[in-house]
């Protein structure tokens, strides 16, 4: 346990969830240094320093949520409550960044990640409070959830009428039908494999309007027969792994004019990408980075309300034993039904 100075606090973790993020990382870890996984962190605050609980209005026993972003809180991106494009936190080009899950144990105060029992907190670490009425399980999908309201509202503006194609039922697609559901989306479609169908189940309990298994039906012909030939306004996409076909589809699928995609672009390369399609449909293209300060609120916000089922994403639970198997149920490797995963890191047994 590290000896905290008075601006700083540490945290009790009681859930850190695990994402694709995590899968990616673990089978190719961009660092040689040793690094405390568990970038979706949940606890109670154990000890908090003087300086740290009046900057930060927090004191001893409260729930809170941690950004993974820790930012310098001075540069105008920190002023905007965009974390997540502040240079002090991308540790793709700043080798001193700071992020929860992806930082070095070997700076100082050491606890750097969620897959433990505690965790670090310095002054410039981002907190939201988690209210009493949402459980730790619950706030474990805060950060999908944060996703889903930052690329279907704030990315793509989905609202009220708005059409829509969600690529992928995983726990990011699922938390997108949510977003698009509450914004008063009138028509959201949900696709997957022949593998996802517990999870388009799952996508139509949440208020998915259709659902589609790529496998067996052509999406863009599929989509355009339920938007009376049209096409969506919106295309989001929430596969991993996919390759270029999900960015094409969804191109095919956008409106004849001006629909808007959010794509998660893992290719280095897109051979043949069909910019003259995009440009003659005007389709704008955006990337799916993170979550601002606001996505978190309202994504809590929205776990609050109970308004939807959203406990039906948490399915499986491990404790720290247990990472490696956590990480791979994510990764599709090992377990079934598998929507959401949390470490619990008291968990004993
Ligand atoms: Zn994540
Ligand atoms: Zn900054």
């Amino acid at each position: 346990m590290p000896d905290i100075p008075p601006d700083s606090a540490v945290m009790k973790v009681e859930v850190a969830g695990i994402c694709g993020t995590d899968v990616k990382m673990y089978a190719k870890p961009p660092f040689d240094e040793p690094v405390i996984m568990g970038h979706e962190n949940v606890g109670v605050l154990t000890r908090v320093g003087r300086e740290f609980a009046s900057r930060q209005g927090v004191s001893e026993g409260d729930r809170v949520f941690v950004e993974h972003y820790v930012p310098c809180r001075r540069c105008s991106w920190c002023h905007r409550g965009e974390y997540r494009h502040c240079e002090a936190t991308d540790w793709r080009t700043n080798p001193d960044a700071r992020r929860y899950g992806y930082t070095s144990s070997r700076n100082p105060f050491n606890l750097w990640g969620g897959f433990a029992q505690y965790l670090y907190l310095p002054w410039n670490a981002v907190l939201h409070r988690v209210p009493d009425s949402v459980t730790p399980e619950l706030a474990g999908i805060v950060t999908p959830m944060s996703n889903g309201i930052e690329w279907a509202l704030f990315d793509a503006g989905v609202g009220y009428d708005s059409t829509v194609l969600i690529q992928g039922p995983g726990q990011q697609g699922l938390a997108q039908v949510v977003a698009c559901k509450q914004a008063g989306a009138s028509l959201i479609v949900v696709t997957g494999t022949g593998r996802d169908g517990a999870r388009l189940e799952l996508a139509k309990t949440l208020g998915a309007d259709h659902v589609i298994d790529v496998g067996s039906v052509d999406v863009a012909a599929t989509v355009r027969e339920l938007t009376g030939g049209e096409g969506v306004d919106v295309v989001l996409d929430c596969t991993a792994g996919a390759g270029t076909a999900p960015v094409l589809v969804g191109m095919d699928a956008l409106r004849r004019r001006g629909g808007t995609m959010v794509v998660q672009g893992e290719m280095a390369a897109f051979p043949d990408f069909p910019i003259k399609q995009m440009t003659e449909k005007a389709v704008t293209l955006k990337s799916a980075r993170g979550h601002s300060w606001r996505a978190c609120e309202l994504a809590l916000a929205q776990l609050a309300s109970s308004r939807f089922p959203l406990h039906l994403l948490t399915t499986h639970t491990f404790g720290l034993g247990e990472v490696d198997r956590a990480i791979r149920a994510v990764g599709g490797e090992v377990d079934e039904g598998v929507v959401h995963v949390s470490l619990l890191p008291w968990l004993t047994s």
